[in-house]
């Protein structure tokens, strides 16, 4: 097996939202940058396919948004939760102060394929897929570049600058020893699909019911269906048998039961395992964490995207000149942290209060009750207060804005 090496301004290990958005920032500021994506292509399931209105302001301004959006997707203008005979709206995007006042709901690959089309436009900006970062390089203590894997052999690639941008399970993170805080969370997912029917509501869901929680998104020609489980308590739901899990299914969606032996064997359903953490120092010398490879979010509010997409604008504005100039230091490094560190804390702050306070004691002890507990009473009878958790889940705590400068692009050629 050979060992190529090759050397670029800014190495981004992973391909995924934050890496992508970071790639394209940058490469358009005029930065040579190189994306190192471990899959073939951006094809997965259940990734999580929102986008936010902070994110589709952000293409607002590079100038994209309308052709983003003539991609196929669907629009979410209201959350919805559903208890008992209790049909309340829990966010009202429609007042937000943003050029697209909804979350799109798009599949994560059309979104980051439209990312890598239009970063392919700019001279500096290299993807290289089925390449695995492996390792890091050092030099006298400083980073100097990543170790990876390719089906062609190994390959070094030397940088001023390594990103880690590889999600939750970051080997770079690992291989960097900088140590990670778990928040915890009481809970895991359960994802699975059926049909969605002509007639069906539009709206996504989230419905409660006797300790059962269940999550439903329009996807147009199918309904995303996620259901809240107890923390480790999925092996529990398949010694119960399918039946049983198809049976809580038809009761939480009733206007779905017919559609429940869709869900015809366990590989249809596919287990995400809630991790929320957060690294104490988001950079070292010549590295620098962000999105989920920084801090993995609970999926309570469905804003992991959001804060891996602002995380990358704030690094490329307060990266791109120093890169240029071959000179980044660590204080320029912490700077990104300085940024984003405050709405990352209260966003996930935000979530384990939730998921302690609310989800974690509903899926412990199921109650009767046909009451609401009193968040959502107030927006139910106070409509103004559903445009607080629609900012906070639409923009969040501090959106980001394009600072960078942009360099020619070269036109697509025909
Ligand atoms: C089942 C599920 C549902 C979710 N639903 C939502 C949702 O509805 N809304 C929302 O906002 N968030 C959701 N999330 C969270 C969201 O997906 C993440 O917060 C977000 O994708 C983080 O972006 P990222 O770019 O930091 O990391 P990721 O999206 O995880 O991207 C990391 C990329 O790095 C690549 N990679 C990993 N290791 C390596 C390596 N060693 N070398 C090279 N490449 C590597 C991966 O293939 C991937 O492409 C969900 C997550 C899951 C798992």
């Amino acid at each position: 097996m050979t060992v190529q090496t090759i050397t670029t301004q800014c190495c981004i290990a992973g391909g995924g939202p934050a890496g992508m958005m970071l790639g394209l920032l940058l490469a358009r500021a005029g930065v040579d940058v190189t994306v190192l994506e471990k899959h073939a292509d951006f094809l997965r399931d259940f990734r999580g396919d929102t986008i936010h209105p902070s994110t589709l302001e952000l293409m607002h301004e590079l100038g994209w948004m309308d052709e983003l959006l003539a991609l196929p997707h669907t629009k979410v203008s209201m959350l919805r939760f559903q208890s008992g005979s209790h049909d309340v709206i829990v966010g009202d995007f429609t007042h937000l102060p943003t050029h697209a006042r909804y979350i799109a709901i798009m599949p994560q690959w059309d979104l980051l394929d439209f990312l890598a089309r239009k970063a392919s436009a700019y001279p500096g900006f290299h993807l290289r897929r089925r390449t695995e970062v492996t390792d890091l390089l050092r030099d006298r203590g400083q980073v100097v570049g990543v170790q990876a894997r390719t089906p062609d052999g190994s390959l070094e690639v030397r940088a001023s600058l390594v990103v880690a941008a590889d999600g939750r399970s970051s080997t770079v993170r690992q291989h960097s020893g900088l140590e990670v805080d778990e928040l915890g969370a009481p809970m895991d997912v359960l994802w699975f699909r059926v049909t969605r029917k002509p007639g069906d509501p539009t709206d996504p869901m989230g419905r409660f019911e006797r300790g059962q929680i269940f999550i439903l998104i329009n996807r147009g020609d199918h309904w995303q269906c996620g259901r809240v489980i107890a923390k480790g308590a999925f092996e529990l739901l398949r010694q119960r048998g399918l039946d049983a899990f198809r049976e809580d299914f038809a009761r939480l969606a009733p206007f779905m039961a017919d559609r429940a032996q869709e869900i015809s064997s366990w590989d249809d359903v596919k287990l995400l395992t809630v991790r929320v953490d957060r690294l104490r120092t988001w950079s070292q010398p010549g590295l620098l964490c962000i999105g989920d490879a920084a801090h993995a979010m609970s999926p309570v509010g469905g804003v992991g995207i959001n804060l891996a997409v602002q995380d990358a604008v704030a690094a490329a504005n307060l990266l791109a000149a120093p890169l240029r100039q071959g000179r980044v230091t660590p204080q320029d490094l912490h700077r990104v942290q300085q940024r984003r560190e405050l709405p990352t804390r209260l966003t996930q702050r935000a979530q384990v209060f939730i998921q302690d306070r609310v989800l974690g004691p509903a899926l412990r002890t199921p109650s009767d009750r046909t009451g609401l507990p009193l968040p959502l009473w107030l927006v139910q009878h106070v409509p103004a207060l559903r445009r607080i958790p629609a900012r906070l889940v639409g923009m969040g705590f501090r959106p980001e804005h394009v600072r960078t400068p942009a360099t020619p692009a070269t036109p697509p050629s025909h």
